[in-house]
């Protein structure tokens, strides 16, 4: 039995990697999630007579666009825009849109792959999708940032809508482009507030959807510490990242008693031993500007420019890596060991490559994946939606009831299957059949659509 289940995953990997040789990230991510999928196939003879893992690995459409506009200088530029719509099975395709330079269909890929897990760990009807560009917002102003929003939705919006696809943000697209994305929509199709999630509270956006990633990561963290019989208190941790799910990652692990020793950007690092004063991170962010500013109001942290905070010569209790994927190597992973971490929980998506797995889970640490650890902003995305239908606006202590409640779910979902399956402590396992098996479901009761 566990041969024929080895055998159909190889076939389909193979496959993928005939097909799509160039796209790394999503061969990555598609390897990394179907094989631990083997002894939910053992299990379930379907997934092999019905194919279920060739369906599940092809996108359901792939929306690729020219995106042109003009910047300030009165130059026209060109851009690609693209949007994933992977899987419907659970509900209308929902993930963010990534702004950066960085951005191919692979990485696209790869991230609507993922999307498709965390939104059903969620337990919300929601799919899964992706999109972006390879438009760097990086030193734009606002008038070429709401050009290219505007240019960019203008193709968009013939493929979205609050029952179809409900696009919000990720790296480079916070408030002010979903506000200029929001804008745009409206002006072409109509008023409808459920179209983008992670909107402006004045355009019915949902209280603690700015914070839902990052307070999410530490309340998954909350929960994994607890059943050890531990707690956060007093514990130290390292942040990769300074964007949205790192800055809000580090409020709450300040609010639960942990010290944040450093966290980074893509210039360098900053190390603070009493602790980074993530107000003060909020606020040179929020103005574009470097972490380099924050020495000059913390005179006793330093700045370490160009290097890895995974290089960091300290001892801590608990990573972070908020940054980006494929921050954390093997030889970094390495360095996490050395310094004695006994918790990796991923606020990014992919941060850490396979040869940075094979490194953690050698050693006793518990390692959160990504699809399950950041699912908190996407859950809180399903429940703006679920505002917006009801046109009306929670409270935030209610919100973050309902996120607290939602990770401490999606712990224990992982936690219980990866105990079902044989292998106590693996989250990973956890998280991917747990993720997999609803949709699979799904999928099979609706037949060849
Ligand atoms: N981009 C976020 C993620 O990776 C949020 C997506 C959403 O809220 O739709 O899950």
């Amino acid at each position: 039995m566990g041969q024929a289940s080895k055998q159909y995953i190889n076939g389909v990997l193979n496959r993928l990697n005939k097909q799509y040789p160039d796209m790394v990230e999503f061969q990555q991510a598609t390897k990394e999630v179907l094989r631990s999928l083997e002894k939910f196939v053992d299990r379930h003879p379907e997934v092999i007579e019905h194919n279920l893992f060739e369906l599940l690995v092809e996108p359901e459409r792939v929306v690729k666009f020219r995106v042109p506009w003009q910047d300030d200088a009165g130059k026209w530029q060109v851009n690609t825009g693209m949007r994933v719509q992977f899987n419907s099975a659970l509900g209308p395709y929902k993930g963010g849109l990534r702004f950066d330079p960085s951005v191919n269909e692979s990485i696209i890929k790869f991230l609507g792959f993922e999307q498709i897990f965390k939104n059903s760990l969620t337990g919300l009807p929601i799919g899964g999708g992706k999109g972006g560009s390879n438009f760097n917002p990086k030193g734009k102003s606002d008038a070429e940032i709401m050009r290219f929003c505007q240019s960019f939705m203008t193709e968009l919006s013939k493929h979205i809508g609050p029952n179809t696809d409900v696009p919000a943000g990720d790296i480079g697209v916070g408030g002010r482009e979903i506000g200029y994305l929001f804008g745009q929509y409206k002006r072409l199709q109509q008023y409808d507030s459920g179209t983008l999630t992670g909107k402006p509270l004045e355009m019915w956006g949902s209280y603690a959807r700015t914070e839902a990633t990052g307070y999410g990561l530490v309340y998954f963290l909350q929960n994994a510490v607890e059943d050890r019989g531990d707690s956060l208190d007093g514990k130290t941790i390292v942040v990769s990242g300074s964007g949205n799910v790192a800055q809000y990652a580090m409020k709450k692990a300040k609010d639960l008693g942990a010290k944040v020793l450093a966290c980074s950007d893509r210039g360098g690092y900053i190390r603070d031993e009493s602790g980074i004063d993530e107000e003060l991170v909020i606020a040179i962010k929020e103005r574009g500007g470097s972490l380099a500013e924050y020495i000059e109001e913390h005179s006793s942290a330093t700045y370490h420019t160009d290097e890895s905070v995974w290089t960091i010569d300290a001892s801590y209790d608990i990573a972070l890596p908020c940054a980006t994927q494929n921050e954390i190597d093997g030889s970094l992973a390495k360095n996490l060991v050395k310094a004695g971490v006994t918790y990796v929980m991923e606020g990014a998506n992919m941060p850490v490559n396979d040869e940075g797995l094979e490194v953690l889970t050698e050693q006793e640490i518990l390692y959160g994946p990504g699809k399950a650890a950041n699912a908190g902003g996407v859950a809180v995305s399903a429940l703006e939606m679920a505002q917006n239908a009801q046109r009306l606006q929670w409270d935030f202590d209610e919100v973050d009831q309902r996120l607290q409640d939602i990770m401490a779910t999606i712990y224990q979902k992982c936690s219980k299957t990866a105990e079902e399956y044989g292998e106590p402590g693996n989250l990973s396992l956890g998280a991917n059949i747990a993720g997999a098996e609803k949709v699979l479901k799904a999928m099979d009761a609706q037949g060849l659509v």
